[in-house]
């Protein structure tokens, strides 16, 4: 029997989803997740859960032994400088993902975890580490430094890195495929709007823009995240605001984006405060969509030509409010929406922008367990 199926882990920092996926005729054979991990009523840490994902799996005689799995593929948030592709994990790239765990604190340790469980259970698979970074490894030095000493910034691994990478990777392609070109012809610029939130430009196929930086806080507003702020606001709440480092990290991380600035995180809540005329859904609403804007459109000029904006995500992909705003009066950089197609609710890609449009506009489902199930299944394969 030929082994098709890979199994995609995302072991975030309290939750592990999985899906398997047969890449011989891209069915799902199974699909779930594990929440609430280290919570008062869930399982008590990552080791617990991936029990509880193979004992799932092996209940449906899909377990970990099955001669159909070919690999597990890892989501893995931070690859650093090192790691800039998909990458058959042994015991010295764990070795180096666990150095890169200052970088990514609150990732990394629960993406290790996985790894490690996943081979405990069966050691002779192939365990594939894909990269939330690596997407943006094509990312130029002019954009990815900062414009701070050199040495310090080299001396801790001090810039812009991305996150994301997966997905904007995956829509991308797919944006080109949907305008029926070779991603190599086309430049695009993604907006993945989650929870998290981030923006790429990407010419040929190859990032050379992202919002996010050191860490996922920089760039657009988020759920929960403030996105960028000066950095002297870190001083000033330290220094004169009586707070320590780790409070300001919580504030700007877990207290501020939409959260912070309405006490919702989820747009749809907001959506529904908006219509009952709550002025701070509003204003939340109003800052979100301001900061996307801007970088639609600096990324115009970081591009030069713009073939298509694509929106993705549970915001991108589901609020018509957002992508409405996103590009209004745009007509002067060829963006111009078509109000009924955008209004349209889908499962499935598609194109929202008129037919007069210069710049196509399209909402794409992101698709990251496909992703990484693609790129794990063509290293071990050598396809
Ligand atoms: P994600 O991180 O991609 O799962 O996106 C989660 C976010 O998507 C939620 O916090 C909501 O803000 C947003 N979302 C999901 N469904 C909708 C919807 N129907 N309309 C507007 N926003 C939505």
């Amino acid at each position: 029997m030929t082994a098709t199926r890979v199994l995609v882990l995302n072991s975030g920092s309290s939750s592990v989803k999985y899906q398997l996926i047969d890449m011989a005729d891209g069915s799902r054979p199974a699909a779930g997740i594990v929440e609430h991990i280290g919570e008062r009523g869930g399982v008590a840490d990552h080791a617990e859960a991936l029990g509880v994902v193979a004992d799932e799996l092996a209940a449906r005689g899909l377990g970990l032994d099955s001669p159909e799995l070919a690999a597990v593929g890892h989501r893995v948030v931070h690859g650093g400088t090192r790691f800039t592709e998909p990458t058959l994990v042994d015991d010295a790239v764990l070795a180096a993902v666990e150095e890169l765990v200052p970088l990514a604190p609150l990732h990394n340790p629960a993406n290790i975890t996985g790894i490690r469980v996943a081979r405990a259970l069966r050691p002779d698979l192939p365990q594939v580490a894909v990269f939330d970074t690596a997407f943006h490894s094509t990312v130029p030095e002019h954009a990815y430094r900062y414009a701070i000493d050199r040495e310090t910034a080299d001396a801790h691994q001090v810039r812009r890195y991305g996150f994301h990478g997966t997905s904007h990777a995956y829509v991308s392609r797919a944006t080109a495929g949907l305008l029926g070109k070779d991603p190599a012809e086309v430049n695009v610029i993604v907006l993945h709007l989650g929870n998290g939130a981030s923006a790429s430009a990407v010419r040929g196929g190859r990032c050379v823009e992202t919002s996010m930086g050191l860490t996922p806080l920089e760039g657009l507003v988020m759920g929960t995240r403030s996105g960028d702020v000066d950095p002297a606001v870190v001083f000033h709440l330290t220094r004169t605001g009586g707070m320590s480092v780790d409070d300001v990290d919580a504030l700007l991380n877990k207290r501020s984006g939409l959260l912070g600035l309405c006490g919702d995180n989820d747009m749809r809540e907001i959506g529904r405060r908006m219509a009952e005329g709550d002025e701070s859904a509003q204003l939340a609403f109003d800052v979100y969509v301001h900061r996307l804007r801007k970088y639609v459109g600096a990324y115009t000029a970081v591009l030069g030509r713009v073939d298509a904006i694509a929106f993705t995500a549970g915001v991108g992909e589901n609020s018509p409010a957002v992508r409405e705003a996103a590009t209004r009066g745009l007509e002067a950089l060829g963006i111009e929406l078509d109000g009924v197609r955008n209004a349209v609710r889908a499962s499935s890609a598609r194109l929202v922008s008129a037919k007069s449009s210069k710049v196509a506009v399209a909402v794409v489902p992101t698709d990251e367990e496909q992703e990484i199930a693609r790129q794990t299944y063509a290293l071990v394969t050598g396809r």
